[in-house]
């Protein structure tokens, strides 16, 4: 029962335990003597029971009164509600308690104490007189459950933990060891000695994942060799296809094409990142190198998370390709590729290209756009259907290079930092509830006189949708419908919709068949409506400033000036503050830095999404700690065989079950 639950925070060793760390403490840790609590104090308090019971009230079900008390007095202790508490708490124990003093008429009484009874074998106290941890929990998980089970595996397996970071780094930084770090993170004696532990393993955590990258990409450079493309020879052919587009491409396409070209050429397989805001012309990159396989009798395939998104790079790359005789084909989920099909040159698709159906011939080129939908596994698939395919990644993902090159510096990165010419920037503005009508209005009147479309984003609510979400976006709809715009034409886009329904809105809405689309935040990526220019963005507060970034990434892709407008009931300074960058900054990157910089550990919006991994103890706002892990790991990195090794010293038994305490 527990095992199950514990799943829900990432629990399923021993380990796991012990690096579920708190993310703070209460501060029970001013002890005092009965005799000299003062009202209004928190403190913690030692002694004998010596009454205990259960009293019915009127206003409070049941309440249990005790007294306790030391050498130095006596004190009357109230709970509510627990009456099982004289299951655990009998006359005669010894207790600890931590809590308020309150003053009820002329007698102090410390109400709703955390309690803890001590034994004589055990006089340690963990919930209470001291500073006592606090973690993330889950229901029917308590910190003080987790706490109980944690302190049992600290003592238990204290002589199965031994530091894995070599001497010279440990004296060099001066860190707590292993154990001892593990110990203070949990049971600090103060702030101190808690930060001490923190240092140390956000130290280990960084550097672990950067050995783990200089591994990956270690094993790349020395293993595999594909196949070199020919570029210059076809650099005609390459030069009349560019021209055939209508547009110029920027510098910056320019730029990271050159980079493309050489990693082509060479015997060692390509394995790129490329990294540009949305709307900054990755696809165009994609089929220029698509077009370079096709030219040297390569097939290419490319990987897109939606289905959405699939049959609009198929419908892009048709258009580019089949003038030119080159066989284009789509396989979705829902959309099977036929025997006559199995020629393509370029194959498009989602996941369903990985199907063991597809028989690719000679795969020379894997494009996977927005890479942080997609797992590990996924991408390892893709590598496998083609003898060592060169290897392009996309996304539109701002990361800010230091974490770039820790989390992804087994790819080679290039960044399209340049919008296309005559692109407008879209004008962000914040607007205050009390705006919200004229918003409406001035929204209505746009829709009237310049014939644009709208988006309207529905709150974040969860990271996976769920019901809760769609329920809410339909609600969202009903209203504006409804109430504020009688007179407009609106319809809904979740994920919970079926594949073909939400092509058919999607196409409903290019064709300019409805005004407003009402969406959920998830199904965001990488759709494209030029006559969308306005995106109004409800509970903007609970988003991170990249999230917002991409968000607005939808509207100002035509020469229409585009506008976004952030809604939020919040009033906290910080939050306008962080909001407002949004109106001053236009660059993904930038943005990506503010937002770990601003956003602590702890908030409701995950990274994942994000393709950045989550981290339990360190934080990615720590560019100096980054580049410090990144040095080191490289610096160790010849000397040690299998650094998996290290770290599997802790008792890696997988937890089938959990008794509480
Ligand atoms: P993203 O980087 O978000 O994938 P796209 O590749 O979808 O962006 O490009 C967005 C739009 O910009 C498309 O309509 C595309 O045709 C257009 N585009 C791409 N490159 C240029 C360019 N150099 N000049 C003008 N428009 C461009
Ligand atoms: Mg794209």
């Amino acid at each position: 029962m527990y095992a199950k639950r514990l799943e829900k925070l990432g629990i399923y060793t021993f380990k796991d335990f012990l690096y579920h760390v708190p993310f703070r403490y209460d501060d029970f840790s001013l002890i005092s003597k009965i005799g000299s609590v003062q009202a209004g104090e928190t403190v913690t308090i030692r002694g004998e029971i010596i009454e205990i019971s259960n009293e019915y009230t009127r206003r409070f079900k049941k309440i249990q009164k005790a007294k306790v008390k030391d050498e130095s007095g006596e004190i009357n202790v109230i709970w509510f509600n627990q009456p099982y508490l004289l299951k655990t708490i009998r006359r005669g124990d010894t207790v600890s308690l931590s809590g308020k003093i309150e003053k009820n008429l002329n007698n102090l009484v410390i109400q709703a104490p955390v309690y803890e009874v001590i034994s004589k074998e055990n006089p340690e106290t963990i919930h209470t007189g001291r500073l006592v941890p606090i973690y993330p929990e889950t229901r029917g998980v308590s910190s003080k459950w987790l706490r109980r089970q944690i302190y049992n595996i600290l003592k238990s397996e204290k002589n199965n933990i031994s530091d894995f970071l070599p001497d010279e780094i440990i004296k060099k930084y001066n860190f707590l060891n292993l154990y001892d770090a593990l110990l203070k993170i949990h049971f600090p004696k103060d702030h101190l000695e808690s930060e001490e532990a923190r240092k140390r393993l956000s130290f280990d955590e960084l550097f672990l994942m950067q050995l783990q990258v200089i591994k990956r990409k270690t094993e790349w450079s020395k293993n595999i060799k594909g196949f070199s493309f020919k570029v210059k020879e076809n650099k005609e052919k390459i030069d009349d296809f560019i021209s055939s587009l209508p547009f110029k491409l920027t510098n910056a396409q320019e730029k990271v094409l050159s980079e493309i070209y050489l990693d082509l050429g060479k015997e060692k397989p390509m394995n790129r990142l490329l990294e540009g805001d949305v709307g900054s012309g990755k696809t165009v990159v994609s089929a220029i190198t698509m077009y370079i396989a096709y030219l040297n009798n390569f097939q290419s395939v490319l990987m897109a998370p939606t289905e959405i998104l699939a049959s609009q790079h198929f419908n892009t790359l048709n258009n580019f390709f089949s003038p030119l005789g080159i066989k284009v084909v789509l396989v979705t989920g829902n959309k099977k590729i036929s025997m006559q099909d199995l020629d393509f040159s370029i194959l498009v698709g989602t996941h369903a290209v990985l199907s063991d159906k597809i028989d690719y011939k000679n795969l020379g080129l894997v494009i996977i756009d927005e890479q942080q939908r997609f797992g590990v596994e996924q991408r390892a698939l893709i590598r496998k259907k083609g003898n060592n395919p060169h290897f392009l990644t996309m996304t539109a993902t701002p990361i800010p290079r230091t974490i770039a090159l820790s989390m992804y510096g087994d790819l080679d990165l290039s960044v399209i930092d340049e919008m296309p010419i005559g692109r407008k920037r879209v004008k962000t503005w914040l607007t205050s509830p009390h705006k919200r009508k004229d918003a409406y209005k001035w929204i209505e009147e746009e829709i009237k006189t310049n014939k644009i479309q709208v988006f309207v984003i529905c709150p974040f609510i969860e990271e996976s949708e769920t019901m809760t979400t769609v329920k809410a976006a339909t609600k969202e709809l009903e209203i504006l419908k409804k109430q504020i715009f009688p007179n407009l034409k609106l319809d809904i886009l979740h994920g919970k919709l079926k594949a073909k329904e939400k092509e058919e809105v999607l196409n409903n809405f290019k064709n300019k068949k409805f005004d407003i689309l009402v969406a959920t935040p998830v199904v965001e990526v990488g759709i494209d409506v030029p006559n969308a220019t306005i995106i109004l963005i409800e509970a903007a507060d609970r988003f991170g400033l990249s999230q917002l970034h991409q968000l607005r990434g939808r509207v100002g892709r035509g020469d229409l000036q585009s506008y976004c407008l952030l809604f939020s009931e919040s009033k906290g300074e910080k939050t306008i503050e962080r909001l407002s960058a949004l109106q001053k900054i236009y660059f993904g990157a930038e943005l990506a830095e503010l937002d770990l910089k601003l956003r602590g550990p702890g908030q409701m919006y995950g990274t994942t999404q994000h393709g950045i991994p989550k981290l339990k103890v360190a934080s990615f706002s720590d560019f100096d700690l980054i580049k410090k892990t990144r040095i080191e790991a490289k610096a160790l990195f010849p000397k040690i065989n299998s650094y998996t090794k290290l770290f599997n010293k802790i008792s890696k038994e997988t937890l089938k079950e959990v008794s509480p305490d």
